[in-house]
């Protein structure tokens, strides 16, 4: 017999799967429709930990990742001390710290003038002074692992989210492509944590505003050897940069070059490359031989942006989602952590009531995520915009050998102001806690 719409929903409010509907499944469409308090869109470092913290609150969170595994494209390793200390007032970070990781105190620039330092984390009061080096695959497998002892919890993997659920404006939940088929997932709240090239934020109306910082760069592998150096090496000069990061079994090294001129230098070559990374890095100049194609090289077209408005009824955007952030201090991964924490302190209690009354969100809480997180990313975001125009560009715009700005070492010698830089890509503008949790240092 068919049921009613009253048991319908009964089911659906238990968190029950129910067969899909109507049209939907009368053409096949949509296999099922499943029912929970907040849809997050996106398995990245934003939409993992904000599924972990709703979760372990007591808040139905489903958690959609187009991907089926975490073992993805490099995107960054980078697990900064804000991040840690959340980990640590979570009870998270002495585990965290037992993967396999390495600790980097310094940013270390080797110029003409000697080694410059522009960063340096062991000066700063707290408990981890140092960026955690983690494949980020690492991470995201220990927060959803964390996250599956919670019953509210689910994880979807292979799961594209394709359409939003909409109904007066008001956005209900999702449509996603699994390995067999359509699903829908209805939710009182939909999170898009979908990344830079959010789908979701598309399909919900938002454009972002972009600007384009003065570089690209050039990402691929090198071999790593036993005897090498660990962590990670930064160098700037003859109009490039480069950096090299230790992922244990090979280096990941970016090739830093001014924007738009990659076709130019493809056009030259690989040879080419070879030579300039070589000259800036002259250590790794015994395996450069192992880059033998552009295939190999991948180009990441730098750019930085920010959403006007990050919520509309029914849909809140975090992460790269809302605002992606310039490489310049990689602090992407952090600002989207911060953001999944400040949504979940803002919006843990009113979801619940939502769940337990039945009733939508209030669009108030959502404006407050945007209010809260907003200013501290156009903070970073003007920073990071001030050291690509006057120090990146003109690094990257001539052939001499690089020097920093006179005025900037010396600002760096001032006590009071050699901790800023360190600061600001610890914690960003400034930190955030976990509500209620916050340990005293
Ligand atoms: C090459 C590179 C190097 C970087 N290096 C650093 C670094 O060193 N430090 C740093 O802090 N930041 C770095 N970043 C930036 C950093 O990766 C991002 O800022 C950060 O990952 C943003 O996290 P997020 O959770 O908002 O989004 P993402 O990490 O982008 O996660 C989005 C997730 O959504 C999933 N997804 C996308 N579309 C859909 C869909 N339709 N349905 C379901 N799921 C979907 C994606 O598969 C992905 O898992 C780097 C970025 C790149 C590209």
């Amino acid at each position: 017999m068919a049921k009613t719409t009253v048991e319908r929903e009964a089911m659906q409010t238990a968190g029950g799967e129910i067969p899909a509907s109507g049209e939907a499944a009368a053409s096949g469409e949509v296999r099922d429709v499943k029912r929970t308090t907040c849809c997050i869109v996106g398995g990245g470092p934003g939409g993992a930990v904000l599924a972990f913290l709703l979760a372990r609150k007591g808040v139905d969170a489903t958690l959609l990742e187009a991907h089926p595994d975490f073992d993805r494209e490099f995107r960054g390793d980078t697990i900064h001390p804000s991040v840690m200390e959340i980990m640590d007032e979570l009870g998270l970070a002495e585990r965290l710290l037992e993967l396999r990781h390495n600790k980097i105190r310094t940013f270390t620039f080797q110029t003409v003038a000697g080694p410059f330092t522009p960063v340096d984390l062991s000066r700063l009061k707290t408990e981890f002074p140092y960026i955690t080096m983690m494949p980020q695959t690492s991470f995201l497998e220990f927060i959803t692992d964390e996250a599956k002892r919670y019953p509210n919890f689910r994880l979807v993997m292979g799961a594209r989210v394709r359409e939003l659920v909409e109904e007066d404006g008001v956005v209900r939940g999702v449509r996603y492509e699994g390995h067999d088929g359509k699903h829908e997932v209805r939710a009182l709240l939909t999170v898009g944590a979908d990344g830079r090239g959010s789908r979701v934020r598309r399909l919900a109306g938002f454009e972002p505003i972009k600007t384009s910082p003065p570089m690209d760069i050039l990402w691929f592998k090198l071999p790593h050897e036993e005897e090498d150096p660990e962590g990670v090496l930064g160098r700037f000069g003859g109009g490039h940069g480069a950096v090299a990061l230790d992922r244990f079994d090979y280096w990941q090294a970016g090739y830093v070059i001014f924007k738009g001129t990659f076709p130019e230098l493809r056009h030259e070559g690989i040879e080419s490359l070879r030579r300039s990374y070589a000259k800036l890095v002259p250590e790794f100049a015994d395996r450069m031989e192992h880059l033998e194609d552009w295939k190999q090289v991948s180009l990441l077209s730098v750019e930085s942006s920010r959403c006007p408005r990050w919520y509309r009824p029914g849909l809140l955007l975090i992460g790269d989602a809302a605002h992606v952030m310039s490489p310049v201090g990689g602090v992407g991964i952090n600002y989207a952590i911060q953001d999944a924490v400040a949504a979940a302190n803002v919006l843990t209690e009113p979801l619940k009531k939502s769940q337990s009354q039945l009733k939508d969100l209030d669009v108030a809480y959502l404006a407050a995520v945007q209010r809260r997180r907003e200013l501290p990313t156009k903070i970073i975001q003007a920073v990071q915009s001030l050291l690509q125009r006057q120090i990146i560009a003109n690094a990257l715009s001539s052939n001499s050998p690089f020097t920093p700005p006179l005025l900037l070492r010396l600002l760096l010698r001032v006590p009071v102001l050699r901790n800023i830089p360190a600061h600001l890509i610890a914690f960003g503008a400034w930190p955030v806690h976990v509500k209620g949790e916050r340990k005293a240092l």
